[in-house]
């Protein structure tokens, strides 16, 4: 039986949305007699191992409970980064004036906002569909909930699939914060908030890291009154510390009330208001909002696979456990993308599919370890992260001399009037192999592909500076970056070489 899910409003987005990734008259096939793959779960983890493996010639079956496309496509980043731009479009009108043009009263129309999201989801929808796997790329798609009954097989309404290997990539959900009476009085998750049609008037954000800034600044700039509330003292606590309060900045400045070293002790419902009691510091205070939504924490889906008959060992808390080469206790059996990785992000989910494709199928030693890890936070500006960050090397011993080039001195961005970023690079002393980057920037995403890039290929940080950056572009800012590092080798000794050398040439 295929689980029940929500996928509201019923408009014809959604109705196409659900034709593509669960058709409702879609009947299972019989399977073969024995699969080179089985994968369990239709999200980018396992939409990327089946398709790899079957466009391989491996016969593969794909189970998918709920919606194909999984967290992403659905309810995580599609959703998100189309209310991110319409946001953006918004506070651009907003601060136009900057510019020389003179600003309107933005209205912002909620309906519409959300009604062009599910247009664009329901667009992209069509390259996760079920009728795709299946007839295009030769998969045999299950819909209907998996679970191991032995060691070598899962069992998916009613029929057995045998597999030689499989992959376990059923992903991670919301954690509901243990707070009282939050149950009750009902909140949101990213499985939810992106079915609202209206706006709410006042929502409280619990926990500040990626989801809940991004979706934060995201509501303020469509005009909620939202106040952020995070336990620790600033927010994207993962990320370095000067990044994450210039964010900070930049959403308190958007209008986004921040609560840090807050917690909530208790929620009530009353009246259809819900009223939290927050303890900011040791101090009591009260905050009455007509939503909550919870971002903060993802709990793996390790629950009602059978992985005990498997054999396949788990941790409620980190998910299936892997060894470098994502493979479980059982060695037929391997996992990929959230249930099994602490990088909780699409394209780490398509890498270690990619992992799982060539140790499984292949004679491949890919190590999770090996692989460079790049990330970024949609917020305005935008927070671009690859590597370590100052903490993390310190943490490790691994001493390093850190350059920080500021957008104020990139024409480009003088020109584009964002002005109020950094690139940070971090060098092993001693020499110039780049050990992690932050960058603070509106397009730090599509920045930060040529420090991955570079730490990946280990290309030094001298050498970016004879790459070739078109001008005016934000880009040129790692190229500058490269030549302030290219000038701390320019000893005394050596300039004193030089002046004698160029002294002998007059
Ligand atoms: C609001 C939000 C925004 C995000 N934005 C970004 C972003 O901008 N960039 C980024 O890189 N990442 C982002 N992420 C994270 C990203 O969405 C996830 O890392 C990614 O979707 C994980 O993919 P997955 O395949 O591992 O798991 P999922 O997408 O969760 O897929 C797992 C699938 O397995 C199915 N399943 C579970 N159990 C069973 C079973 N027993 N039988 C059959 N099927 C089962 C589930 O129904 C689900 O469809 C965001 C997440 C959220 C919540």
């Amino acid at each position: 039986m295929a689980a029940v899910f929500r996928l509201e409003p019923g408009d014809r987005y959604n109705q196409t949305l659900a034709a593509n990734i669960h058709p409702s008259d879609w009947i299972n096939p019989l399977p073969t007699r024995r699969y080179n793959m089985v994968v369990i779960g239709g999200g980018t983890a396992g939409l990327v191992t089946a398709a790899d493996a079957a466009g391989l010639g491996a016969s593969v079956a794909l189970v998918e409970k709920t919606l194909m496309g999984g967290d992403c496509l659905n309810f995580g980043c599609v959703p998100s980064k189309a209310l991110v731009r319409a946001a953006r479009a918004a506070a651009e009108m907003r601060d136009a004036d900057v510019y020389g043009i003179e600003t309107v009263d933005v209205k912002v129309d909620f309906g519409k906002v959300m009604e062009r999201m599910r247009r664009l989801r329901a667009q992209l929808s069509a390259k996760d569909s079920a009728s795709r796997f299946q007839y295009e790329l030769g998969v045999d798609v299950f819909i209907g909930e998996a679970r191991f009954i032995g060691a070598d097989a899962v069992e998916v309404g009613g029929q057995t699939l045998r597999f030689r290997k499989a992959c376990i990539a059923t992903g991670a959900r919301a954690a509901a914060p243990p707070i009282n009476g939050l149950a009750q009085a009902g909140y949101l998750t990213n499985e939810t908030v992106f079915s609202l049609t209206e706006l709410p008037r006042r929502v409280a954000v619990l926990g500040a890291g990626p989801v809940g800034c991004e979706l934060s600044q995201t509501l303020r700039r469509f005009g909620a009154e939202v106040t952020l509330i995070e336990r620790g003292p600033h927010i994207l606590p993962r990320e370095d510390e000067e990044a994450a309060r210039l964010v900070e900045r930049a959403i308190v400045r958007d209008g986004v009330r921040l609560l840090t070293k807050a917690t909530v002790k208790r929620v009530e419902g009353c009246g259809g208001e819900k009223v939290l009691t927050l303890d900011q510091s040791g101090k009591l205070a009260e905050l009455v909002v007509d939503e909550i939504l919870v971002g903060m924490g993802r709990l793996p889906n390790v629950t009602g696979l059978g992985l005990e008959k498997a054999g396949v060992e788990y941790d409620e808390v980190r998910g299936i456990k892997v060894d470098d080469r994502m493979r479980t206790s059982n060695r037929r059996i391997f996992a990929a993308g959230d249930v099994a990785s602490r990088f909780k992000f699409t394209h780490m989910s398509d890498a270690t599919a990619r992992i799982v494709i060539r140790n499984a199928l292949f004679f491949g030693r890919d190590r999770m370890s090996a692989l460079t890890v790049p990330w970024c936070t949609y917020t305005d500006p935008e927070v671009g992260h690859v590597g370590l960050n100052e903490v993390e090397a310190r943490e490790r011993g691994i001493a390093v001399t850190t350059f920080v080039q500021k957008f104020r001195d990139v024409d480009r961005a003088v020109l584009d009037g964002e002005v109020s970023g950094f690139v940070k690079v971090l060098v092993r002393q001693g020499g110039d192999e780049i050990i992690g980057a932050t960058i603070v920037a509106r397009h730090a995403g599509e920045m930060l592909s040529e420090l991955t890039l570079a730490i990946a290929r280990g290309v030094g940080l001298g050498a970016l500076a004879t790459v070739i950056h078109p001008y005016p572009s934000q880009a040129e800012e790692i190229k500058k970056i490269a030549d302030a590092f290219n000038r701390t080798r320019l000893t005394p000794r050596i300039k004193r070489l030089f002046s004698t050398w160029f002294s002998l040439r007059r």
